[in-house]
């Protein structure tokens, strides 16, 4: 069920420098009934890697896909607002860019339950999304989006280009790559679809804002990789694609949206964020040791904040069961002994229990009934929309901790 990766997942290097570990931690997403609590629970190690050949960062672990994604609340991206807003208006931009028109074809490896195709459908263009999701895949398929019910791999590509001619003048990825256990066959089957004159637009979580924010929550079993542009720079051109233009998009913590082509026409954005990089030192070790003890000093202070009110008799109360809270509560010993319970605003959590430390998930009207004095805000990506949506809370004397970047008490 757990393996040891041998090399890098790029580049095959087999000299990984370990930069810190978080030691054995509970799967992420992987929430339990009532009687699945008593049951063994799997568990994995985690720790961090840096390839000196490559500069990739990753972790050394992998799950079997069967066992890390068996969650049983589907993620439907059409649920997030502002997440249709971010991806309708990338989808607009590249419609205007390509001048894309009803012969041309765009594919998503990932596509949900196809939001981000339906734009162009709209627009008369033709479209084809792979999911291996079946909740979403199939929603895809009723709201007309053709979805191919899979994982995207070299040999699906291969079978696409093959039998049925596919070509695609754009192809989208959101957020997939860090999950591909097989790296080199996933960019290998995009530039096997790519038309010679076509472009692939991904997205991925930056590595540089994860450092820069200290977001050491958002390492966990489900993303094998963190990105930089220069590991992926070389990654590409080990497959005859170039990373011709990268920007830097406010999601996630933040992210690349990286346009990738067949022809090398590599623009200032891509040269500046490569020296920019350089300098920063992405290349060497000790940036990343760097990084690691950035991670210790907030593990100590949050322990030590937590453990001082709960010895002021305070009770504390955590906000939001998101994947990323089982690293922060698994590496900083948070569970019942600081915890009340976990509110989280998604129905499909509540009545669960959080990995590893079983703690309850309720609705976040149970703040009312049963307040606490602190409200620790594991989803502190929405820290200021959680204060506001948790004004009766505040006024009626209540306190917000923010873990991330550093430890603090609003
Ligand atoms: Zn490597």
């Amino acid at each position: 069920m757990i393996s040891v990766i041998e090399g890098c997942l790029s580049c095959g290097c087999t000299q990984l420098q370990e930069i810190m570990s978080f030691g054995e931690t509970a799967l992420a997403d992987r929430l339990m009934t009532a009687a699945q609590v008593n049951e063994p629970e799997p568990k994995a190690p985690l720790d961090l890697m840096f390839c000196p050949e490559c500069a990739l960062v990753q972790i050394h672990h992998t799950v079997d896909p069967e066992v890390l994604f068996c969650n049983n609340y589907p993620y439907y991206s059409s649920v997030s607002p502002s997440l249709m807003r971010h991806f309708r208006a990338s989808a607009e931009d590249i419609m205007r860019s390509r001048q894309l028109g009803p012969d041309s074809l765009v594919v998503e490896a990932a596509s949900n339950d196809g939001y981000m195709l339906k734009p162009f459908l709209e627009a008369g263009i033709q479209v084809l999304g792979i999911d291996p999701a079946d909740g979403p895949a199939a929603a895809a398929v009723k709201s007309g989006v053709r979805t191919l019910n899979t994982f995207f791999s070299l040999e699906l590509a291969r079978t696409l280009a093959d039998s049925e001619h596919v070509a695609a003048d754009v192809f989208l990825a959101n957020n997939v790559l860090a999950h591909v256990p097989d790296l080199n066959n996933f960019v290998e089957g995009i530039r096997t679809l790519l038309k010679p004159d076509g472009v692939a637009v991904l997205e991925c979580p930056y590595l540089l804002d994860l450092i820069a924010h200290n977001e050491f929550d958002t390492i966990y079993h489900q993303h094998l990789c963190y990105f930089s542009a220069t590991a992926l720079d070389r990654l590409f051109r080990c497959h005859g694609l170039f990373l011709n233009d990268v920007a830097r998009v406010a999601i996630h913590g933040g992210s690349l949206r990286l346009f990738v082509g067949r022809t090398e026409q590599v623009g200032s954005s891509v040269r500046e964020m490569l020296a920019d990089e350089r300098e920063a030192g992405v290349g060497t070790f000790a940036y990343y040791a760097d990084f690691a003890g950035k991670v210790r000093r907030l593990r100590e202070r949050l322990t030590a904040m937590l453990a001082d009110l709960k010895a002021q008799g305070h009770r504390i109360v955590g906000y939001g069961a998101a994947a990323k809270a089982n690293t922060l509560m698994a590496y900083c010993g948070i569970g019942p002994a600081q915890l009340d319970y976990l509110v989280d605003l998604n129905p499909n959590k509540q009545g669960l229990f959080y990995s590893g430390n079983h703690l309850p998930i309720h609705p976040p009207s149970r703040l009312a009934a049963d307040p606490p004095d602190y409200l620790l805000i594991l989803a502190w990506n929405f820290a200021s929309e959680i204060m506001q949506q948790q004004s009766a809370f505040r006024a009626a004397g209540g306190k917000f901790i923010v873990p991330v970047p550093e430890p603090v008490i609003l």
